[in-house]
């Protein structure tokens, strides 16, 4: 009997618990070869399959176009806070970021070390609550690319819509909302994430760049981080994180076989839908953002009465629903329910925060 509780933690997050069986079952023997991935040459005819299928999966679930590379990488999507502006600046380059959470802000501050950045836009006046409209926006001509965050984990502000930036590559830090629902990758420059919310475990950085785009990187960027030469080595230029790539392969037949972003996008508007319905019809529970700028992987809510939150959380564990404490910085309550957060999660929620009320409200 499977002891495994609903967990909403945002990042690493909840795994397809299909896929950790099946890495249970091959964990010490891989397909009869006498050894585990993890104990494989990353440049054995084995691995080098498993990392083929994981990518090929990868870009069938996103349509991903042939002009496109697909780069395993490490360091997390906060190394490429560092490693976008050194390979898209130039020696001495400008770029527009849009500012709407935490975590674009991060992207900025590490970006400005590299060259100039112009805020173009900046959720601030809404208190980060909205996203601001595209005709707010105040893009630079000479910008080398424009940056922005579609779904800021913590704040729980997600783009519903793609911005319009001309012939300006647009980048893209898509580490909580990847794989959530279709994305039209010809709209990008380039997409990377981290892989520990909707991929895989963390230590793997995925990166979907256009061809175009490589082979620009500043002179003093380090090898490990031009991205034509991990283009250039299949992401093998050194030893890659193998684990971490089986297993993000494991997840990618996990949706495939899910029906894909299409039935993803239909089981998560669903979680999503009954999450907010019981936040906005109680009087307990709020959420302060704007309709339609409202996340459908992270959802931030506050109890009345913070006082609350610790009983709330108690309960919570209690009946099996891990990780709602919400971030540090933001206080509160948060539910991240990516992909592999089934429905059933939702429901079991949904059900503690109306008997919660009840005894508390
Ligand atoms: N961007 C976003 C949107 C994130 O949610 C996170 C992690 N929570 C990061 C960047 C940083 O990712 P990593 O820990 O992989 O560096």
């Amino acid at each position: 009997m499977s002891k495994r509780l609903f967990n909403f933690c945002a990042g690493p997050a909840a795994l397809p618990e299909a896929v950790l069986q099946t890495a249970r079952d091959e964990l010490t023997d891989w397909h009869g070869k006498g050894l585990s991935v993890m104990e494989m040459s990353h440049r054995s005819d084995e691995f080098v399959s498993i990392a083929e299928q994981a990518e090929q999966d990868l870009r069938d679930l996103l349509s991903i176009p042939s002009d496109y590379k697909v780069l395993f990488l490490q360091g997390g999507a906060s190394q490429q806070f560092a490693q976008i502006p050194l390979n898209l600046l130039g020696e001495d380059g400008s770029a527009d970021y849009i500012d709407t959470g935490i975590w674009s802000r991060k992207a900025i501050e590490e970006a400005s070390r590299y060259g100039h950045i112009n805020v173009a836009a900046s959720a601030r006046e809404y208190d980060y609550f909205a996203i601001p409209g595209q005709n707010e926006w105040q893009l630079s001509a000479d910008a080398a690319y424009v940056h922005y965050t579609p779904n800021e984990t913590i704040g729980g502000v997600e783009f519903n819509w793609i911005p319009e930036v001309g012939d300006k590559p647009l980048v893209a830090d898509v580490s909580s909302d990847i794989l959530s629902r279709p994305l039209d990758v010809s709209r990008f420059g380039l997409l990377y994430a981290g892989a520990q919310k909707n991929i895989g475990p963390s230590g793997l950085t995925v990166v979907i760049v256009r061809d175009d785009l490589l082979g620009k990187a500043h002179s003093k960027c380090p090898t490990m981080l031009d991205y034509s030469v991990a283009a250039q080595n299949g992401s093998m230029y050194n030893t890659p994180p193998t684990f971490a790539w089986y297993l993000s392969g494991l997840v990618f037949q996990w949706l495939k076989a899910q029906g894909g972003v299409e039935a993803m996008e239909r089981i998560n508007g669903a979680k999503q839908r009954k999450l907010y319905a019981a936040i906005d019809g109680s009087e307990l529970y709020s959420n302060p953002i704007n309709i339609a700028d409202r996340s459908w992987m992270n959802i931030p809510f506050r109890l009345a009465d913070d006082r609350l939150d610790k009983p709330f959380l108690v309960g919570a564990e209690e009946r099996g629903l891990l990780n709602l404490k919400g971030h540090r910085s933001v206080g509160g309550m948060r539910a991240s329910i990516y992909n592999a957060v089934p429905e059933a999660a939702v429901d079991a929620l949904v059900a503690y925060m109306a008997e919660f009320e009840k005894q508390h409200g």
